[in-house]
C-alpha cells in the first residue's frame, strides 16, 4: 500500500439562507503498488477561522487607511499653514509700516512684501488645484479637452515662456527635437501643466550653472519628450515612489525646497488618462531625466473637441507652477 501526497485545497459554499460556509478539503489516494486503490477525502470546517482571519485582515487595511489619512491631513495642514504664516506675516509688516507712515518713502520694501504676499497665494491656489485635481482623477470626473495639436510648437513655446526664469537662477535650457512638427490629439491645457511641473522640479533640484535639456524625438507609435538636468538627482531606491501622492523624497531638504510632492503623482495620471507613460532614469549626484511617451493617435479614433479656455494666461499660469521656486 503506498500513499499518495495529499492534494489539499479550500472552498466556500452558500446556503439558502445566504449565509457563508468555508471547508478544508484533503483528498489523499491510496495506491496499490501502481494501481490506485482508493481514495481519503477528509473535509474540516474552517468556517471561524477564516472569518477571523478576514476580520483581521479588514482590520489592518483600516489602520492602514487610518495612517495614510493622518499623514495626508499633518502634510496638507503643514502646505497650507508654511505659505498662510508667510502672507500674515507680511500683511502685519505692512501695517506696522502704514502706521508709521513710512511706505510712501519706502518703495523697495512695499515691492518685496507685494511679491512674498502673491508667491504665496499662488502656492496655495497650486496647492488647491492640486488636490481638486487628485480628488477628480480619483473619482473618475477628471476628462480630457482633446484636440489635434502641434506638439512640438506646443511645448517649444512653453520652453521659451519660462526660458527666462530658468536663466535668471543661473542655469541654461536647452530645446532640442529631430521633428519640425508632430501632430497627435492631445489636451493643451494638461500638456502644459506636465512640462510646467517637470521644468519647475528640474530647477528646484538643479544648482546654479547646471543645465535642463528638454528633448522631443518621434519614435513609431508613441511622441517621446524627455526633460533632463544635470541636479542632484534621485536615490535609485527612491524612484518609484516620487510618483505617489505627498512623495518628498528627502524631508529635511524640503525646507529649503517647498512641495507638497503632489505634482509627479498628478503629472503621472495626466499622461496615463492620454494612453501614455512616464519614466525615470536618475543617478544621485549626476541628474534626472523624465521621458513622457505619448501615443501618436491621430489616426486612432478619439473624441476629439476644441480645447477650453484656461481662465490664466500664461504668466500666471507659470507663476502657480513655479510659486515653489524663489527667483
Ligand atoms: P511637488 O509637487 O512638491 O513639486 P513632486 O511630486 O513634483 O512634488 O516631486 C516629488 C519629489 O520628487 C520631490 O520632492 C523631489 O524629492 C523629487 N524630484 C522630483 N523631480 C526631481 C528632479 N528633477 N531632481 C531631483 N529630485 C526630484
Amino acid at each position: 500500500m503506498l500513499k499518495g501526497e495529499p492534494i489539499k485545497f479550500e472552498t466556500r459554499l452558500v446556503n439558502r439562507l445566504n449565509e457563508e460556509y468555508f471547508l478544508e478539503l484533503n483528498i489523499m489516494p491510496i495506491l496499490d503498488n501502481t494501481l490506485l486503490d482508493r481514495i481519503f477525502i477528509y473535509a474540516k470546517d474552517i468556517t471561524d477561522s477564516k472569518k477571523l482571519e478576514e476580520s483581521r485582515r479588514k482590520i489592518k487595511e483600516l489602520e492602514e487607511y487610518e495612517n495614510i489619512r493622518s499623514e495626508f491631513f499633518a502634510n496638507i495642514s503643514h502646505e497650507f499653514r508654511t505659505p498662510l504664516n508667510i502672507i500674515l506675516g507680511s500683511i502685519q509688516l505692512l501695517e506696522l509700516y502704514l502706521k508709521k507712515n513710512k511706505i510712501i518713502d519706502d518703495n523697495d520694501t512695499l515691492y518685496k512684501y507685494n511679491k512674498s504676499i502673491k508667491q504665496n497665494c499662488f502656492r496655495l491656489l497650486r496647492l488647491v488645484n492640486n488636490l481638486i485635481d487628485i480628488t477628480k482623477v480619483n473619482a473618475g470626473y477628471m476628462q480630457l479637452n482633446l484636440c489635434v495639436c502641434n506638439i512640438v510648437s506646443l511645448i517649444e513655446d512653453i520652453v521659451q515662456s519660462v526660458a527666462d526664469y530658468i536663466n535668471s537662477k543661473n542655469i541654461e535650457i536647452i530645446f532640442d527635437t529631430d521633428i519640425e512638427e508632430k501632430y497627435i490629439k492631445c489636451d493643451k491645457d494638461k500638456i502644459e501643466r506636465i512640462i510646467l511641473n517637470l521644468l519647475s522640479n528640474a530647477i528646484k533640484f538643479t544648482p546654479e550653472n547646471g543645465k535642463i535639456i528638454v528633448n522631443i524625438r518621434d519614435l513609431e507609435e508613441y511622441t517621446c519628450i524627455s526633460v533632463k538636468d544635470t541636479g542632484i538627482g534621485i536615490p535609485l531606491d527612491k524612484q518609484d515612489i516620487i510618483f505617489e501622492r505627498f512623495s518628498q523624497v528627502n524631508k529635511s531638504l524640503s525646507r529649503e525646497r517647498e512641495g507638497s510632492g503632489l505634482g509627479l503623482n498628478i503629472v503621472k495620471s495626466f499622461i496615463e488618462m492620454h494612453g501614455g507613460e512616464i519614466k525615470l532614469i536618475s543617478e544621485e549626484g549626476k541628474g534626472s531625466e523624465f521621458i513622457i511617451l505619448l501615443p501618436n493617435n491621430l489616426d486612432k479614433e478619439v473624441n476629439c473637441e476644441i480645447g477650453t479656455i484656461s481662465n490664466f494666461n500664461n504668466v500666471e499660469r507659470i507663476s502657480i507652477e513655479f510659486s515653489d521656486i524663489y527667483f
